[in-house]
């Protein structure tokens, strides 16, 4: 069973193929040769992921999903939020992003913040929506060079390494997305009929 994930991020596409563990045949945008830019101008991560997955399933009328995340900072009253990949205003990019994060967060206290993922799955004409949280706390420097993103920056709830010092699967075993694509792979498990 082929189901397309609408991303091109390597990383993203690697991490959920580790999840799924071949149970269905994973394909990224990059695949079915998809390279237009599909908006995402809704206010919430649920509003984008439903988006993408709607606009890929009238594209290709085949089973998809799409994620959308945001890293949710206390101090800051919720943001980044769903503006995360936008965070550090023109010419946007991971690094600037951080920067703003670091400097945003230069006289808070409290550094307490959580990555949430929302998956949206369009499945034999039906959506479906599955989230992931994972809490923790924005570091005070960058540390560690693994994953992409926030990661560097993210120590998660109970321990004192970032995302970027982790393995790949030490994070996929905790992370929002991982949580909230166990729950997309308990689903499918279910529609094939292999669990109860
Ligand atoms: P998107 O939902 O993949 O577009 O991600 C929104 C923003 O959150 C982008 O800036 C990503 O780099 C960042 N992001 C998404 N997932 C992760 C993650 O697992 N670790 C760190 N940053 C992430």
């Amino acid at each position: 069973m082929e189901l397309i994930f609408a991303t091109h991020n390597k990383h993203k596409l690697e991490e959920v193929k580790h999840i799924l563990n071949h149970k269905v045949d994973l394909l990224s945008l990059t695949d079915v040769s998809c390279f237009e830019e599909i908006p995402e101008n809704e206010e919430t991560l649920e509003g984008n992921a439903i988006y993408k997955a709607q606009y890929i399933h009238n594209k290709f009328q085949r089973n998809c999903f799409s994620d959308d995340t945001g890293l949710e900072v206390v101090a800051l009253n919720g943001a980044p939020g769903v503006y995360s990949a936008r965070y550090g205003g023109e010419g946007h990019n991971d690094e600037l992003n951080r920067a703003k994060l670091l400097n945003d967060l230069k006289n808070k206290e409290d550094r307490s913040a959580q990555f949430r993922t929302v998956v949206a799955l369009f499945w034999e004409g039906s959506m479906h929506l599955f989230e992931g949280i994972i809490e923790g706390e924005i570091s005070f420097e960058e540390r560690g060079t693994n994953g992409f993103g926030y990661d560097s920056l993210f120590v998660p709830k109970g321990y004192n390494r970032t995302f970027a010092q982790m393995t790949e699967e030490e994070k996929n075993g905790i992370s929002h997305r991982g949580r909230a694509i166990e729950k997309l792979s308990l689903f499918i498990d279910k529609q094939m009929g292999s669990v109860d």
